[in-house]
């Protein structure tokens, strides 16, 4: 069975990792998309709403499950029997920090492979970043994530609007 291995932080989910997740699951007898718990950024969402928030809009393909992680990703991949870490590209800018993390990656187990799949034009310009500063200025984000993510980003800066006020 080929299992990949879709790492990332998901904060949150938006359509260009839904498009690598579509594609990586026509590629893969099983893709497993894994939220590093790891806590080199200050998250929006919490892991297990962004666990529970894929889970949901990831129904629709059978052969995708959602799982969350602590440590070296290819560790992990390794334990999951996976044959490959798959990540997406969008610009160049992401191309050296992609190299450095797909060769030490393969330095740490030999036996498993990156796999870079370029993102979709017209989602080059998605992050998750940029979705939650347009989200957080009461911004439309409709174009950018599927409907679940965009209500949950409506609440969550609804709660933190209250709390500062
Ligand atoms: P990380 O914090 O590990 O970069 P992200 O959740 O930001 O996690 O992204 C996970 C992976 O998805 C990365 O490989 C990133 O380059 C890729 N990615 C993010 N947004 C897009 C997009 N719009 N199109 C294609 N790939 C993307």
């Amino acid at each position: 069975m080929r299992i990949g291995i879709y790492p990332g932080s998901f904060d949150p989910v938006t359509n260009g990792h839904l498009d690598i997740i579509e594609r990586a699951a026509l590629l893969f007898d099983r893709v497993i998309v894994a939220v590093s718990k790891n806590v080199n950024k200050s998250p929006l969402f919490t892991v297990s709403e962004r666990v529970e928030t894929l889970q949901q809009v990831l129904i629709p393909y059978y052969n995708v499950v959602v799982d969350s992680f602590e440590g070296l990703t290819a560790v992990y991949a390794r334990q999951q029997g996976a044959q490959a870490i798959i990540r997406g590209l969008r610009a160049i800018s992401d191309f050296e920090a992609e190299f450095m993390m797909a060769l030490s990656n393969k330095k740490i187990v030999s036996s498993v492979e990156t796999m870079f799949l370029m993102t979709r034009a017209e989602y080059s310009f998605i992050s998750s970043s940029a979705v939650k500063e347009v989200a957080s200025f009461g911004g439309c984000v409709q174009s950018m994530v599927p409907p679940l993510v965009e209500q949950k980003l409506k609440e969550k800066f609804a709660i933190k609007l209250k709390g500062e006020g």
